[in-house]
């Protein structure tokens, strides 16, 4: 998972990519990058926190109006200062691209661009490599002049990257000269939103990035979502053209509701804190039918993510929510770290647990998803050391079962505790004394049942297998939980 942001701007655009971050910071915490352009590229990036990578100085070297910028979050690709975004290149024109997603036929793309197109690359990035084969796209004989030309080229460009290039990408581009590109994969599978603002003389600002939760504090009014398979080009002068050039089924993905977005956002013109309390509403309905003698006294969130739907959940059965465990907010998302002992280490001084919410108590513990399994247990520990009478699991999301190929972080399906345990299983594990995960269709009917949106079936491969790009057998499950494996070491 990573968050991206192209703004085409009459005035300087550094502290706006930079606020981008800021309010995307939560879609990757590994690096973060942001490249302007006027008569050249400018590009400062850097490994951690936005904070840490950019300062009054740096930030000032970033000259112009138009730019681009990414929040790290590794899913494909090792850990290294050349791995951070954007990637650009000097031929043709001088390109600059970020990218959220995972490309899934890497490997085949990489040697085309090396072999065939005598293209260099300096890192193991799936996004490196897109930017080569949408430049390579781009090098003609004679350069289009004016911008009409321009998209036409583009269009062609990006119609073949659809029909080449498997997997999942949101996209955004500038083209020194020319302005900003932006595109999404034809099943729409990460999110792109779109908005704009009058500049002040008669003209329009224009933001693209994958939620829409810096719109409000930047001035620039909600214009919904790029469509899928959409191709959008803002000239130098301002000027817009858009076209979607290839119609599949719009399957976004559904953890971004579970888990990833933040609740402020809106996604494929579905609240994302709306769906959250769907959730809670449809678990809590399932919970009332199947154990209505397991009533707790109590419903706690394992914080924050959860909170919105623990908050309906209770409300739906009538009992008492809690913030009965602290989170420590400096401490950083578990799930988005690297490495599992980090994982584990940091659970304990993350939660805090109160024990006045607990002590005696029968305690529901409601969280969005259950990845490794690992938080969850810990969590349960805690309760049961402050007191806690009976505990019960609820979980927003269906099991997780299967890897996700199209960028998110869960990597290979022997770390999945779903993957390899049944629900029963997973109860002992949890110690838990009754458990209930949120079944698939209610999941998708929190998601859809409102909002002006064209999705048609959401994209819930790690839940039920289904790769929606059509992309995935055993073959490639393999290799491409190999490379993990071999990023995450370091080969
Ligand atoms: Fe999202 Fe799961 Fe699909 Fe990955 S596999 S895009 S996490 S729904």
């Amino acid at each position: 998972m990573c968050g991206i942001t192209g703004i085409y701007s009459h005035k300087p655009v550094a502290a706006e990519l930079y606020d981008s971050i800021i309010h995307l910071q939560h879609r990757g915490q590994d690096a973060a990058g942001i490249m302007t352009y006027d008569d050249r590229m400018h590009k400062e990036k850097g490994m951690g926190l936005a904070k840490e990578v950019f300062n009054e100085i740096n930030m000032e070297l970033l000259t112009g109006s138009i730019g681009i910028s990414h929040n790290r979050y590794p899913t494909h690709g090792g850990f290294s200062h050349g791995e951070v975004q954007p990637f650009w290149t000097s031929v043709p024109y001088g390109i600059a691209l970020a990218h959220n997603g995972n490309l899934t036929n890497y490997q085949d793309l990489a040697e085309e661009i090396t072999n065939k197109d005598s293209r260099y690359l300096n890192t193991n990035s799936d996004s490196e490599v897109l930017l080569h084969y949408f430049a390579d796209l781009l090098h003609t004989n004679n350069p289009p002049e004016d911008s009409e030309e321009f998209f036409y080229l583009l269009c062609n460009a990006v119609t073949k990257i659809f029909k080449h290039v498997k997997g999942a990408y949101s996209v955004v581009s500038l083209v020194i000269g020319k302005g900003l590109v932006v595109f999404r994969d034809p099943q729409g599978i990460r999110p792109l939103v779109k908005g704009e603002r009058p500049n002040g003389n008669g003209g329009k600002d224009y933001i693209f990035a994958s939620e829409n939760t810096m719109f409000y504090a930047l001035g620039y009014e909600p214009k919904g979502t790029v469509l899928p398979g959409e191709l959008i080009y803002v000239d130098e002068t301002g000027n817009v053209f858009n076209k979607r050039l290839i119609k599949k089924s719009f399957n976004p993905c559904i953890f971004e509701y579970v888990y990833f977005a933040r609740p402020d956002a809106t996604l494929n013109d579905v609240s994302v804190y709306r769906s959250r309390l769907r959730m809670g509403q449809n678990l809590a309905e399932a919970w009332k039918n199947k154990y209505p003698n397991k009533i707790p006294d109590i419903v706690i969130p394992a914080p924050s993510t959860a909170n919105t739907s623990a908050l309906s959940f209770a409300h739906e059965l009538g009992v008492r929510y809690s913030e009965g465990l602290y989170k420590n907010t400096f401490i950083g998302r578990t799930f988005i770290m690297p490495g599992q002992a980090e994982r584990k280490k940091s659970v304990k001084y993350k939660l805090v647990p109160q024990e006045t919410e607990i002590r005696d108590k029968k305690v529901m513990i409601m969280d969005d998803s259950i990845v490794r399994g690992n938080t969850s247990r810990e969590i349960v520990r805690m309760l049961k050391d402050f007191g806690a009478r009976e505990v019960y699991f609820a979980v927003a999301c269906p099991p997780i079962k299967s890897p996700c190929f199209y960028g998110v972080d869960m990597p290979t399906k022997n770390e999945l505790i779903a993957g390899n345990m049944t629900e029963d299983e997973i109860q002992e594990y949890l110690n838990v004394d009754a458990i209930l995960y949120q079944k698939i269709d209610d999941l998708v009917e929190a998601v859809t049942r409102k909002g002006d949106h064209h999705i048609d079936t959401p994209c819930m491969a790690c839940l039920d297998g289904n790769y929606v790009a059509n992309d995935i057998d055993e073959a490639k499950i393999n290799e491409i939980e190999t490379m993990r494996v071999n990023d995450r070491n370091g080969k």
